[in-house]
């Protein structure tokens, strides 16, 4: 019984894949939050460099991948595809389970997927320093890891409570050279203006978002990066579903169903698009299933909507889909998956009904990851477990249906980093986090409906 599909280094792809070119209803334009016009590449030029802004609009099919940007993915890639015959048994199902492991990473997660190829685009265009939010960590440290290798300063503004919470992440950063400051803080005016009213605040994505990209606007040699949402980062990250199609292949199955854990969209998007290209091209019918919790459902719960993607109201309106901007979903420990929003083509495709979405609470997540630690022997995000979780409930269906089908998921991070949330579950202190419908209007209330 074959069990790991590896790929030797000089199959890693040379393109990433471009799905905008497939597409049968391009994504909406983004609107100017004053004038409510589109806008067009040239708004975001005191953010981004040219060429991250031209693959942001870009609708070429495929993207060469740098030389310099190969050679360092070839630090972890191509990353291994696992059968999980072990869990397999342990659910006694006749469905096939495969996943792709991106906690190979060296900051253990599929994020440094575009940190790298951001901060080579950056340092191409003369950058000196890049600023950007964090909350978990994460992403910070994805893109502390990639700033390094280039000699670019990377400035990171950590959630407050995240930045005490989370001491290894901050100290992973500081490895790689970053400076980690906790956000709200008194470098910018957005954060004094915040602790002035509230010295205690214990900060939040939308206003780190807020830090960085001020210091990113007024300073000529700073840029700003983005962790998700944005097309050029599911654009880098579908290389983990090329990989992953090609290794399918090597396994001689196709898969029916496709999942990945969904924060912004960047981890689904970078497994799924490459498949969905089988349903574009070729009339293929794989299912594409996003996982998200149940606390923070904009994919299942949400509305289609023009409306920010950070919580002050600061960058264009995005057609997505939405629990509204000023949503606080609860302090759930899958830090990565707690954003209002979803990434503009992901939200498209949703809405034309081309991929499916599925929500689980906290405690099913935890169950499903740990059994799957049990099973498979790796310890899996809390982030990760809500792909594992959608993998379960569709493996227990094919038993019910006594269908053999073939599934495929993204295992997009490790956990090592979350024994606290671990530990909080085995001494039964996590809670389901119950979200009424009342909840949801009240916050999308005001926003602009997409005509
Ligand atoms: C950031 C993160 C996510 C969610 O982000 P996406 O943009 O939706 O991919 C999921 N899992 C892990 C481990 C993460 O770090």
């Amino acid at each position: 019984m074959k069990k790991k599909f590896l790929l030797p280094e000089d199959e890693i792809p040379e393109n990433w894949y471009n799905i905008t070119a497939d597409m049968p209803n391009k994504p909406l334009p983004p609107l100017n939050r004053v004038t409510k016009e589109s806008i067009g590449p040239e708004a975001l030029t005191p953010l981004f460099p040219q060429e991250l802004i031209k693959q942001e609009f870009s609708t070429e099919k495929w993207i060469s991948i740098p030389d310099e940007v190969r050679e360092i993915y070839k630090i972890w890639r191509p990353t291994p595809m696992f059968r999980a015959h072990s869990l397999e048994k342990a659910l006694d199902t006749p469905a096939r389970i495969f996943y792709k492991y991106e906690g190979v990473s060296p900051s253990g997660s599929h994020k440094p997927n575009t940190a790298v190829p951001q901060a080579y685009y950056n340092k191409q265009a003369g950058v000196k320093r890049i600023t950007t939010e964090t909350g978990a960590g994460q992403w910070g440290s994805a893109l502390s890891f990639a700033c390094q290798h280039f000699g670019i300063f990377c400035e990171v503004y950590m959630v407050k409570v995240s930045y005490y919470q989370k001491p290894y992440r901050k100290v992973m950063m500081n490895t790689w050279k970053a400076n980690v400051y906790p956000s709200p803080s008194e470098l910018t005016k957005a954060g004094r203006k915040i602790l002035e009213k509230d010295p205690n605040s214990p900060g939040s994505l939308g206003i780190a978002i807020s830090e960085a990209v001020e210091r990113a606007a007024s300073d000529k040699e700073t840029k700003y990066a983005l962790g998700s949402v944005l097309n050029h980062v599911l654009l880098h990250q579908t290389i983990i579903g090329l990989e992953a199609v090609k290794q399918m292949e090597q396994a001689g199955y196709m898969p029916d169903v496709v999942i990945a854990p969904f924060g912004g969209g960047s981890n689904f998007a970078g497994l799924a698009f490459p498949f969905l290209r089988f349903n574009f091209e070729k009339g293929a019918n794989i299912r594409c299933v996003a996982s998200e919790p149940a606390s923070c459902p904009k994919l299942t719960r949400g509305q289609f909507r023009y409306d920010f993607g950070d919580t002050v109201g600061l960058t264009p309106l995005l057609p997505m889909y939405t629990l509204g901007h000023q949503f606080v979903p609860a302090p759930i420990h899958a830090g990565g998956l707690r954003y209002h929003g979803a990434g503009v083509i992901v939200s498209q495709l949703l809405k034309d009904q081309l991929i499916e979405a599925r929500a689980h609470h906290q405690l099913e997540c935890f169950k499903a990851g740990t059994l799957f630690a049990q099973t498979e022997g790796i310890i899996p995000a809390p982030e990760a477990t809500h792909g594992i979780a959608t993998a379960i409930y569709e493996a227990k269906k094919a038993k019910e249906e006594g269908v053999p089908k073939t599934i495929l998921f993204n295992l997009c991070g490790h956990g090592n980093f979350d024994m606290q949330a671990y530990e909080n579950y085995f001494s039964g202190k996590l809670v389901e986090h119950e979200l009424n419908q009342g909840e949801i209007e009240a916050s999308l209330a005001g926003i602009e409906k997409v005509e």
